[in-house]
């Protein structure tokens, strides 16, 4: 009897559930949102209970609808939205706190104290990372700040530590497996990305408990059984890997060089370095691409905070669009964008402003200007910020790419697309399937596992639907108004 894998893929706004063949085909895809939550000016948390719930329910409903009994899952793998922090008790398996999301901005001045102390050149040195409210580890020592209570119980060895990944095992192994992956355990600026553990002086440093983090694992290897009251089988878990890390990979930007960006709820530009940690100098971020075969790969990255989820503001607060995919027809009733410019800082600006306290604006209204003008600026200032990452990451890789490819929920916009080839005059290429990141945690699963022997079994999984090429004309017009208006402002 045939077998699949069952690739878990637990975003920022919905967990989804995938089987996947042997050729890639995807067999089945469920979904279910779960609420975000807003407690504060710049706060961002999740409810630890819903993703897993939701995550549960859409493990089931994909099993069902596919008519897939789970003994014929091979293995499991599982991505997911990076440096969202979860603590919760050992004993009761209840969180302690939301999850705060890795959007969250209440850790700024947290940051700043360490960044006075002349402390970012030892985490950049150590992690890659640079010292922002996105990363894990000023977001636990805010839980810790928050209710000292808590760090007692930590001291205790009543606490454990995870990011989504984390969770999700400890639930699917109902508390045996307290683990985290190589990619995902890089993003909490207390992992030393050279030797490849948890790194005292920087736990110090925070303040993190030792005792509540997670045993790091690579991505693609055995880590655990499913419970078996949770699917009446006990299923192997043979993937991690963080949700951007993951496309990487599903996108086969295996060879030094490879560039992916991904337009999901933020936008994440990422360019495989091979075996060599290449270190920034324009305030790009340096990361664990992946794990494999006892070889890690590293990646540098370019992180924007507000990418699609610009497109849910026009569709949620001011309700402009009913659906994010009307973007696309009201941006193109308008020839161009009538002189307006969005700044898409509604999370503050990630790379490589790093300004966790910048907000959004809409500049360069006049009487004459009509929605699809503002719609048609909030694609721009998507693909203007992806444009910033990439003349940035050329400088860093000494290079100039000759295509980007490109997934996730907003890359099925083929003008956001073309605007994108034009912007960075570079070919853009989608592939016919942009879950890229639910192939990539099956592709790990799997190699984990055996289904997959090797490398080459994959080759031919990946296949290009549409390709845009860039037609620079419109350029300065966009270029120029945002250059000066950014420069007000930030
Ligand atoms: P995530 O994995 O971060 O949850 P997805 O890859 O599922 O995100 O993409 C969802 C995001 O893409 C949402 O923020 C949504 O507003 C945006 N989006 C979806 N379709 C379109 C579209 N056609 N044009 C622009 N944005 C879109």
């Amino acid at each position: 009897m045939e077998k699949y894998i069952l690739s878990i893929d637990a975003g920022t706004s919905s967990s989804r559930a995938l089987i996947i063949d042997k050729k890639g085909n995807v067999k089945g895809i469920s979904q279910f949102e779960f609420p975000q939550i807003f407690p504060k000016e710049g706060w961002v948390e999740h409810n630890p209970n819903q993703i897993w719930l939701t995550q549960l329910k859409a493990i089931k409903e994909v099993l069902k609808k596919t008519k897939i009994s789970a003994n014929r899952i091979h293995s499991l793998g599982i991505t997911n939205q990076r440096e969202t922090t979860v603590i919760w008790n050992k004993k009761t398996g209840e969180p302690v706190y939301n999850a705060i999301v890795w959007q969250d901005r209440r850790t700024a001045e947290i940051c700043n104290d360490l960044k006075k102390q002349n402390l970012e050149t030892i985490f950049q040195d150590k992690t890659g990372l640079l010292l922002d409210p996105y990363f894990s580890g000023t977001k636990i020592k805010w839980i810790f700040d928050n209710d000292p209570s808590l760090y007692l119980l930590a001291k205790n060895n009543q606490l454990a530590f995870g990011t989504i990944d984390s969770w999700l095992i400890w639930k699917l192994t109902n508390g045996k497996q307290h683990v985290t992956d190589v990619t995902n355990a890089s993003r909490t600026l207390i992992y030393n990305i050279k030797e490849l553990k948890w790194d005292q002086e920087l736990i110090d440093l925070i303040g993190v408990p030792n005792n509540i983090l997670p045993k790091v694992v690579s991505c693609s290897e055995h880590i655990g059984n499913t419970s078996k009251d949770i699917l009446g089988v006990e299923i192997p878990i043979t993937g991690i890997a963080g949700d951007q890390q993951a496309s990487l990979f599903g996108q086969m930007c295996l060879e030094e060089g490879d560039i992916k960006n991904t337009y999901g709820t933020g936008c994440f530009c990422m360019m495989n370095t091979g075996e060599k940690i290449v270190k920034s100098k324009n305030k790009l971020l340096s990361t664990i691409a992946y794990q494999l075969n006892n070889k890690t790969y590293y990646a540098i990255e370019g992180s924007i905070f507000t990418g699609g989820s610009l497109i849910q503001w026009l569709r949620d607060q001011l309700s402009i669009i009913s659906n994010a995919s009307e973007i696309e027809s009201l941006a193109a009733s308008v020839k161009d964008n009538g002189g307006v410019t969005f700044i898409p800082a509604l999370s503050g600006l990630g790379a490589p402003y790093w300004n966790p306290k910048a907000t959004g604006s809409i500049m360069g209204i006049t009487r004459g200007t009509e929605k699809g003008h503002i719609a048609r600026a909030a694609l721009e200032a998507i693909a203007i910020r992806t444009y910033e990452i990439i003349q940035n990451m050329q400088k860093d890789a000494n290079t100039t790419f000759t295509n980007l490819k490109v997934d996730g929920g907003a890359s099925n916009n083929n003008l956001l697309m073309q605007i994108q080839s034009n912007l960075i005059e570079t070919k853009v290429i989608r592939p016919v399937f942009t879950e890229t990141t639910a192939l990539g945690a099956a592709f790990l699963s799997g190699l984990g596992s055996g289904y997959w022997k090797s490398l080459e079994d994959l080759k031919d999984i990946w296949k290009h639907d549409r390709e845009f090429l860039p037609d620079s004309s419109e350029n300065d017009n966009i270029l120029s108004n945002w250059k000066e208006r950014m420069n007000i402002l930030y």
